[in-house]
C-alpha cells in the first residue's frame, strides 16, 4: 500500500491516478536522493497490479503475492563471479524481475537478457515488471542495449529505472521515460516512522531524523551512540579551536580519526566537522535554534557560537570541501587534517 510508504504524498497521489486509468507508463525514471523510497514506490507499483485484493489502485500489502514481489535473492559476495549478474534476477514472482550491477557498472548481458524477458508475455500476471536499480551504472553498450527495448515497449512489460543521478543517463533514454521526482523526506515524518516502525528511542529518532537530510534510508542505517561519541570527538577539534587554543589536543585528534579504527570513518567524520561548523555558523549568525542539526549539544554549540568571533567559519568550510576532493588524488590524510586544523586554530 502506497500509504505505508513514508513522504512524497505528491508522488502517491500521482501514481494512485496512473494505476487508477491504467496509464501506468511501460518506461519510468524514478528519480532522487538515495534512500527516499523509490525502489519501494517501483515495488508497489507492480504489487498494485499483481496483487488478487488490490482495491482503488492499492495493493492489499498482505496476501501471498504482495508477499513474494519483493523477495528476490542475489549471489552473496558481489565479487565471486561476474557471470551471476549477466541476468535478470527473479525472486518470489515470475513476472517481477531486478537487474542489479556488478562492481560499478550494469553489464550488457543483463541488460540483453531484461530485453528478452520484456519481450514474454506475463507467465502470472497481467504484465511484467523490470526494476533497473542504480541504472546510472549502465554503460554506453548496456544503455544502447535498453534503448531498443524503450524504443518499442513491449505493452504488458513495464521498465522501471531507479537512480539518484538521473542527469548521468543518456540523453535519449531520459527521452524515452517519463520521469517521476522524489523529494527529501520531512524530517518529522522521518521521525515518526523511526518511531512507529523501527523502535527507534524518541530523543535518538529526532536526532536520526536531522542527521539523515530526508533519506530513509540513511536515517535507519545510523548507529546514534556510535554517532555521538565520534561527533563527541569532532566537537572537541572546534572547541579546541575556538575556545582553548590547543593544538596539542587538535594533533591528537587527527591521530585518532587516521588510526587504524577510524580511518575508514575519515570522510563521515568530515561530515560530522560540517555539520556542527554549520550549526555553530548558523547560531552565530542568528541565534536560530531551528536548524541546529546537533540539538543534543545546543547548549555547547550556543557557547562555541558566542566565542566564534574571529572563527571565519565559512572558510574553515570551504577548507574542508577542498580537502575532500584532494581525498580522491590519495593525499595524507594525517597531514591534511593537522593543516586544516592549524589553519582553524589560526
Ligand atoms: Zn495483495
Amino acid at each position: 500500500m502506497f500509504s505505508k510508504l513514508v513522504g512524497n504524498e505528491d508522488v502517491k497521489d500521482m501514481l494512485r491516478r496512473l494505476i487508477a486509468n491504467s496509464r501506468v507508463p511501460n518506461s519510468l525514471i524514478l528519480a532522487g536522493d538515495e534512500g527516499v523510497g523509490k525502489r519501494q514506490f517501483a515495488i508497489e507499483i507492480a504489487r498494485s497490479f499483481l496483487c488478487n485484493e488490490a482495491n482503488g489502485g492499492e495493493a492489499c500489502g498482505k496476501c501471498a503475492i504482495c508477499l513474494r514481489i519483493d523477495t528476490f535473492e542475489f549471489p552473496a559476495r558481489e565479487d565471486k563471479n561476474k557471470d551471476d549478474y549477466k541476468k535478470v534476477f527473479f525472486g518470489g514472482h515470475i513476472d517481477v524481475g531486478t537487474v542489479v550491477h556488478y562492481k560499478r557498472t550494469i553489464l550488457v548481458d543483463a541488460i540483453r537478457d531484461l530485453e528478452r524477458h520484456a519481450n514474454f508475455r506475463p507467465y502470472e500476471a497481467k504484465a511484467r515488471f523490470f526494476i533497473i536499480d542504480d541504472a546510472d551504472k549502465m554503460n554506453d553498450e548496456a544503455s544502447n542495449a535498453l534503448l531498443k527495448t524503450l524504443e518499442e515497449p513491449p505493452p504488458t512489460s513495464h521498465i522501471f529505472l531507479i537512480t539518484s543521478r538521473p542527469d548521468s543517463l543518456l540523453p535519449t533514454i531520459r527521452s524515452r521515460c517519463q520521469m517521476l521526482r522524489f523529494a527529501p523526506v520531512e524530517t518529522d515524518k522521518v521521525e515518526k516512522y523511526l518511531v512507529e516502525e523501527r523502535k527507534f528511542e524518541n530523543a535518538e529518532a529526532g536526532l536520526a531524523a536531522r542527521l539523515s537530510r530526508g533519506s530513509i534510508g540513511r536515517a535507519v542505517s545510523i548507529n546514534v551512540v556510535e554517532f555521538r561519541t565520534a561527533r563527541d570527538r569532532v566537537l572537541n577539534v572546534i572547541k579546541s579551536a575556538i575556545q582553548t587554543r590547543d593544538l596539542a589536543t587538535m594533533f591528537r585528534i587527527a591521530e585518532e580519526l587516521n588510526d587504524a579504527k577510524n580511518k575508514d570513518k575519515f570522510e563521515s567524520n568530515l561530515d560530522i566537522l560540517e555539520s556542527l561548523i554549520h550549526d555553530v555558523w548558523s547560531l552565530k549568525v542568528s541565534g536560530d535554534t531551528s536548524r541546529v542539526v546537533n540539538t543534543d549539544v545546543t547548549d555547547d554549540l550556543k557557547r562555541l557560537a558566542a566565542d566564534a568571533a574571529r572563527a571565519n567559519l565559512p572558510s574553515w568550510l570551504a577548507e574542508i570541501e577542498t580537502m575532500r576532493q584532494n581525498l580522491a588524488v590519495n593525499i595524507n590524510r594525517k597531514i591534511a587534517a593537522d593543516a586544516l586544523f592549524v589553519s582553524m586554530a589560526g
